[in-house]
């Protein structure tokens, strides 16, 4: 026996196995085949036996995982994905479903065309029919991921802080219309932060208490980061908002890391100022590193989520950097987009199958119980 190979699907069965020609005295190939024959028909089979010399042929070199998100995803969109990755000279090796539920995510293992083609070519398809795609080199690395940090407003969370200590300032629209620009990327995002932390001065601290239990989690939250704690993964969240939230948050949900800027409170009361150095774009990609040194973990094996223009940086210097429900801007710059709300549907571009997802999170609940 040189190779066996099985695949069960939809209760059929493909058994293949590569064998060499029998070299005991008296065997044929007559016999070989009769038998193999007789066997099948026995257990209702179908075998077909082919002749040759040698091994397989090694695979294409230049191996990838293209992970195709739809909601639903339709058989045009899966058509036109395989037809780009044939156009790049790639072959399909291996197509494997990840998950049914909160989208359906599909794997592609594909071979012969390197990562970067590939991820060009996939992009333009996937922004002309409308599904996620995410490209990412096969192999090692992509097991060893094991450092995950992610923006916090409208990323982790479903949120902008600043917006929801403005909701108790009384001062929504005058920092909402900042937050825009900012994030579009017109305005320089340390001046205004500092024109909208501004607009806070005089606030009582009793609204972070308020702000922290107004906070809405991105639905997968949760399960994305207990998926990756169970699976050793570091989870961080950097942030342009504040320490106030991130603490807290870090407290509640476990995490490693946390960075933000922090409010300045004297007597109880918002100066209207932040203290300390400020986490602007630079910053994120800046803690982003630092906490790759911290948990020992090489930058090309950290995953880094975010939606703005101040999550650009950090996404470029991370292995992976995933643009979640992110600004066109935004989207256009990343390695891989995700357009779906919901937030555990990153753990499907690490490779891991919502069966997976839902081992951890009934072990999660016995343990409760
Ligand atoms: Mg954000």
């Amino acid at each position: 026996m040189i190779d066996i190979e099985q695949v069960v699907t939809r209760g059929r069965i493909v058994l293949c196995a590569l064998i060499t020609a029998p070299a005991y005295a008296g065997a044929t190939d007559g016999e070989l085949r009769a038998t193999v024959h007789s066997w099948a028909e026995s257990l209702d089979l179908a075998a077909e036996i082919i002749s040759g010399t040698g091994d397989n042929k090694p695979r294409g070199s230049g191996r990838s995982h293209v992970t195709v998100l739809g909601n639903p995803l339709t058989a045009e969109s899966t058509a036109a994905i395989a037809a780009s990755i044939t156009g790049t000279g790639g072959n399909i090796d291996r197509i494997f479903r990840l998950a049914k539920y909160p989208v359906t995510a599909v794997e592609f293992a594909v071979s012969g065309v390197a990562t970067e083609p590939l991820r060009t070519a996939l992009a333009t398809a996937a922004a002309d029919i409308g599904v996620d795609v995410a490209v990412v080199s096969a192999g090692l690395q992509r097991r060893a991921r094991r450092l995950v940090v992610m923006d916090v407003d409208s990323t982790l969370i479903q949120d902008e802080v600043i917006e929801l200590f403005a909701a108790h300032a009384g001062c929504e629209a005058e920092v909402a219309a900042v937050t825009a620009r900012a994030m579009r990327g017109e305005l320089d995002f340390e001046q205004s932060l500092h024109e909208r932390v501004a607009l806070l001065a005089g606030l009582d601290a009793s609204v972070v208490e308020k702000v922290r239990a107004d906070v809405r989690l991105t639905p997968g939250a949760r399960t994305l980061i207990r998926t990756l704690k169970r699976l050793g993964y570091q989870v961080g969240v950097v942030s342009g908002g504040f320490t106030q939230v991130t603490d807290a948050l870090r407290e509640r949900l476990g995490l490693d890391f946390a960075a933000a800027n922090t409010l300045e409170i004297v007597d109880g009361v918002l100066t209207g100022r932040v203290v300390g150095e400020v986490v602007d774009r630079a910053g994120k990609a800046r803690l982003l590193r630092s906490f790759a040194e911290q948990a020992g973990v090489p930058l090309a094996q950290t995953v880094a989520i975010g939606d703005g223009a101040n999550d650009l940086d950090m996404l470029n210097t991370a292995g992976l950097g995933v643009a979640f429900n992110a600004k066109p801007l935004v989207r256009a710059a990343a390695h891989t987009a995700v357009n779906v709300p919901f937030l555990d549907t990153v753990l499907y571009l690490l490779g891991i199958t919502r069966d997976e997802v839902d081992e951890v999170e009934d072990a999660e609940t016995a343990e409760l119980v």
